[in-house]
């Protein structure tokens, strides 16, 4: 047996005809961009999420750059604020707070969640701080009451990094409507994921929604006026309206994510691998991430027997030739993470045969 990490085609082939049906649509209708399929898909985007706005736009990096800038032309934050951001995390947060000239702050994350150390966040607030970016690490919330006080004490907002987390729920509340504003990627291989590039903004906040729908299109809020410098970051037709199909499917997605790492949790039995909390509704297990002291070996057992994984991340931003002016940090907590996980196959599309065969596989380690 071969088990893919990620069966993208199997995963679009689900919804074959009715994504077939709106793409013919769309493409026939001759309008391409800030069109209806957009529209319909911001507002069931809106609704799904429960927030007042959604906006679509190109991608996850210009989601989370797009909130940034909104927030700097509105005045409420100025170059060279600093921007409290995980230390482990995708790159793409760390860009979207230093392509707007502002300066990340890292802090490490807690080694039994992997997202941000809530409680380790206060101690590096400053009085440049403006806001807290938090990220769904691998579709697993990081929210709580603690975190809300401290921004509301020091006045900070809150955005969290959406991109990995669509559909996962704390206290009843949807992820992408817990902070000020959310940014979300709909990368193909995401949980909901387009045909090429997608990504959008959602937030309760008017004046934000105005700016950043505004900025992503030329600062432009009337044809040929410009109130912004802005950027072209739009979401097009073809793909809103393929990703407005697979809105509707995405609980159902994610609840066959659960059941996957729910029967990884119940059944890999092998102390040589620490396995990932199950935190039932506040995951939706965008990755199933496992760390092991010999991660490379792990890989290359699991590679011999047909099982394709991979390694999220290898190196964390602050050790990148990119961020070489952070490397002297000591960040050993991501460090240490970087250097033991590994991702194993999940996507709503696994068999049971597929995840039994995985799971004897990495007991037989
Ligand atoms: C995928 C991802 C992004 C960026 O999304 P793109 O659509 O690839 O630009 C941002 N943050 C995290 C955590 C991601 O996983």
């Amino acid at each position: 047996m071969e088990v893919k990490f990620l069966d993208l085609h199997k995963i679009n082939m689900q919804h074959q005809q009715e994504i077939e049906e709106r793409l013919l649509k769309t493409f026939r209708s001759g309008w391409y961009l800030l069109g209806n399929e957009t529209k319909t898909f911001e507002q069931n985007l809106s609704a799904y999420i429960g927030t007042k706005h959604a906006i679509g736009v190109a991608n996850g990096l210009d989601a989370l750059r797009l909130i940034l800038k909104a927030y700097i032309e509105l005045g409420i934050m100025q170059e060279g604020d600093e921007v409290i951001v995980p230390a482990n995390t995708y790159i793409a947060s760390v860009l979207a707070i230093t392509d707007n000239g502002l300066k990340p702050v890292f802090v490490e994350p807690d080694i039994s969640t992997y997202n941000i150390d809530i409680s380790a966040i206060e101690a590096a607030i400053t009085n440049r701080t403006k806001a807290i970016m938090i990220v769904h690490l691998y579709g697993r919330v990081v929210f709580s009451e603690d975190l809300k006080k401290i921004a509301q004490q020091r006045n900070l907002k809150i955005i969290e990094d959406n991109a990995q987390a669509i559909g996962a729920v704390w206290n009843g509340i949807k992820t992408g409507n817990l902070g000020d504003a959310a940014g979300y990627s709909f990368y193909p291989g995401k949980n909901l994921g387009a045909l090429g590039d997608g990504g959008a903004v959602t937030t309760n906040d008017d004046a934000l929604a105005k700016a950043v729908r505004a900025i992503a299109n030329y600062g432009s809020e009337v044809k040929y006026t410009n109130k912004y410098k802005g950027l072209n970051s739009r979401l097009d037709e073809l793909q809103a309206a393929a990703l407005d199909v697979k809105l509707k499917y995405i609980d159902t997605e994610n609840q066959r994510r659960r059941e996957i790492a729910a029967a990884y949790i119940t059944g890999i039995a092998n102390s040589k691998l620490i396995l990932p909390e199950n935190p039932g509704d506040e995951h939706v297990w965008h990755l199933f991430v496992v760390r092991t002291d010999n991660r490379d070996g792990l890989q290359n057992y699991l590679t011999s027997n047909n099982i394709h994984t991979q390694i999220h991340y290898p190196t964390p931003p602050h050790k990148q030739e990119a961020y070489s002016e952070y490397s002297h940090l000591s960040l050993p907590i991501t460090e240490k993470i970087h250097n033991e996980v590994l991702s194993l196959p999940i996507s709503p599309v696994m068999t049971n045969n597929e995840v039994q065969y995985v799971i004897d596989t990495v007991n037989k380690y």
